[in-house]
Formats: structure tokens, sequence, C-alpha cells
């Protein structure tokens, strides 16, 4: 079965959830080391893809990327909205014209990742998103050159998401908020690491139910 923009509802919808299902949790985590917004910031956005939804349906995935990531640049506030917008503005650009299967797929979430790394200037070990998504890229890429079933890939991949978000915990911030903090930056877990992680999370679990 190939994957669908038909999907992308349900994948927005999925992610929505996870995020307030865990609003209180992440919020908390937010309040200690940044200003509090950032679960905030994402409601607004998945506000505004859940309402543009059915215009993204029927686009191929490159034409989708490009529209979600104008839409969450205009949307999410914050260091997170113009961090994802560029993610998903580059995973459109890297991937137009190609058809998008698992290779493509995994070669434009690795240039979406770079993106987000140049614009942040930042890069894994700074306490930010990056410590989940840059491990995410890695293995995804190996997983489609070792030609692993998906399922197996998407196992692999949570896993390191999860081992990404608690690698937040014992470092110190250098960059975003968090930074001015310095050492007492330690011993908190990254709120956009943790909401990267959710998200993968979420959308994992929508396309391993339609395998
Ligand atoms: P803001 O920091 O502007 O309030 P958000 O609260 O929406 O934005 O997002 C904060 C999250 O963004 C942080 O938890 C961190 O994961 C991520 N972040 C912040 N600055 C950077 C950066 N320079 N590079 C990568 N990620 C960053
Ligand atoms: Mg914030």
């Amino acid at each position: 079965m190939s994957i669908e923009t038909s999907l992308l509802p349900e994948m927005i919808a999925a992610m929505e959830q996870i995020i307030n299902d865990n609003a209180e949790q992440v919020t908390a985590l937010d309040q200690e080391i940044g200003d509090g917004d950032h679960v905030y910031n994402l409601q607004r956005g998945f506000e505004a893809l859940r309402k543009k939804q059915d215009e993204l349906v029927g686009l191929d995935w490159p034409s989708a990327w490009q529209k979600i990531g104008m839409i969450v640049m205009s949307t999410i506030g914050g260091a997170s909205g113009s961090l994802y917008g560029s993610f998903l503005v580059t995973m459109a650009k890297t991937a137009k014209g190609k058809d998008v299967d698992a290779a493509v797929f995994a070669e434009a979430f690795m240039a979406g990742v770079e993106s987000i790394k140049k614009r942040g200037r930042a890069d894994v070990g700074e306490k930010t998103m990056l410590d989940v998504l840059v491990p995410v890229a890695q293995t995804l890429q190996k997983g489609v050159a070792q030609q692993q079933d998906l399922k197996t890939v998407l196992a692999e991949i949570n896993a390191v998401a999860e081992q990404g978000v608690e690698a937040t915990r014992d470092m110190i911030a250098t960059k975003g908020r968090a930074s001015f903090l310095g050492e007492r930056s330690k011993g908190h877990i990254d709120a956009g690491a943790q909401t990267a992680q959710l998200m993968i999370k979420a959308v994992s679990e929508v396309i391993e139910k339609h395998l």
C-alpha cells in the first residue's frame, strides 16, 4: 500500500490529539526553561491545518508539504513556527517532481532537518527538537538503505525519538530561550524535543494502521 495525501486529515487529527493529550505535561516542561507558549503555538497551527485539510487531500506530497509549510509558518508563532515551516518547504523542494517512495521521503526528511539546523544555527546536543529529528532522519535513511520493512523502520524511529527526548534532560541549552538559563537548563527535558517525538508517534500510528 502506498501512503497517500488522503491520509492527511487523519494524520493532522492524530497529531493535534496527541499534543492536546499531553498539553499540560509539555507546558510544564516549557515553563521550566522556555516561555510556556510552545503547546499553544502548535495548537494554533493544527487548528489552521484542520480548517484547510480539504485543500490538502488530493495534492501530491511535495505540493501538500509546500502548502502545509506556508500555513505553519504563518500560524505557529515562535521559533518552532519558522523552523517547522522551513522543514516542510524544504521537504517539498527536495521531492518536487519525484514519485514519493520511501527513499525520496527519507531524502526529503533529511534535507528538511538540515534546513532546521541551518535556520536555527543549531545541531544535536543543544537541547532542541533537533535531538529528536536528527536521529530520526538518520534512522529513516538507514532503514531505507537496508530495505527494512516499514513496520521495523517505524519501531526504530520511535525508539530513537524517545531516546532523543530523554537525552535532552542533561544537556545545557545553547540555542533558543532555554539558553538564557545556561547551566540551570540542565535537568529539564526540552519541550520542542518532546512535541517532535509525540507528533512522530502520532503519524507513525496512522501509517501502521493503514499498512
Ligand atoms: P519560542 O522559543 O520562540 O517561544 P516555541 O516555544 O514555539 O518558540 O518553541 C521552542 C522550541 O523550539 C524549543 O523547545 C526547541 O526545541 C526549539 N528551538 C528553539 N530554538 C531553536 C534553534 N535555534 N534550533 C532548533 N530548535 C530550536
Ligand atoms: Mg516558547
